[in-house]
């Protein structure tokens, strides 16, 4: 994805076989995390188009920082990321999705450059779906699926936070 560096989805579908079918194959965990900015559009509103590209590729960088060199992150749509997370237990990838919500909401991302009047710096919060994947699912899709109900939950129950499908 050219903004933020990540895959685009087209590449996070290939990756998404390849992870599940070795998973499988190795008998090993694997995890995904799905993450939404809050109210973004709210961003945009405020401060303009390009700020919100700022944010979006701030936030990117940030999160790719905590992660591990054999996660995979993907830009899934406009503000929306996914992560799989191979050789990651769920609780192992509860860790880390705190972390991240954490991280991002501590991030102070400089808008100097934009020369909006008074504010040189914003900051965001996301909010996070976390799931593991099944290996007795015949459909892989169901991996981030899971997470993205857990997230939409996330966002109904307040935002900024971590909700975890079971
Ligand atoms: P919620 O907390 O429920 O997630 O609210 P939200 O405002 O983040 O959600 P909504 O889906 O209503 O808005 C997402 C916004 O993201 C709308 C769209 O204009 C913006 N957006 C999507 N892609 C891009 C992009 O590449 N750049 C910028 N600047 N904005 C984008
Ligand atoms: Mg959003
Ligand atoms: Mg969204």
């Amino acid at each position: 994805d050219a903004l933020t560096g990540y895959n685009n989805r087209h590449q996070f579908e290939k990756r998404l076989k390849e992870t599940t079918a070795s998973s499988k194959r190795q008998n090993r965990p694997l995890c995904c995390i799905m993450s939404d900015i809050d109210y973004f559009k709210h961003v945009n509103d405020t401060y303009g188009h390009a700020v919100g590209d700022c944010v979006l590729k701030t936030i990117a960088k940030t999160i790719k920082k905590e992660l591990r060199e054999e996660d995979i992150a993907s830009r899934y749509g406009g503000e929306e990321f996914i992560f799989l997370l191979p050789h990651t237990k769920l609780d192992e990838a509860i860790v880390v999705a705190e972390r991240l919500r954490k991280k991002v909401e501590k991030k102070k991302i400089n808008i100097e450059e934009y020369n909006i009047k008074d504010v040189k710096e914003i900051s965001v919060t996301i909010s996070i779906g976390v799931s593991e994947y099944n290996k007795n699912d015949k459909n892989p899709e169901n991996l981030y699926k899971n997470a993205d109900s857990a997230l939409y939950k996330a966002k109904e129950t307040g935002r900024n936070k971590v909700i975890v499908y079971q």
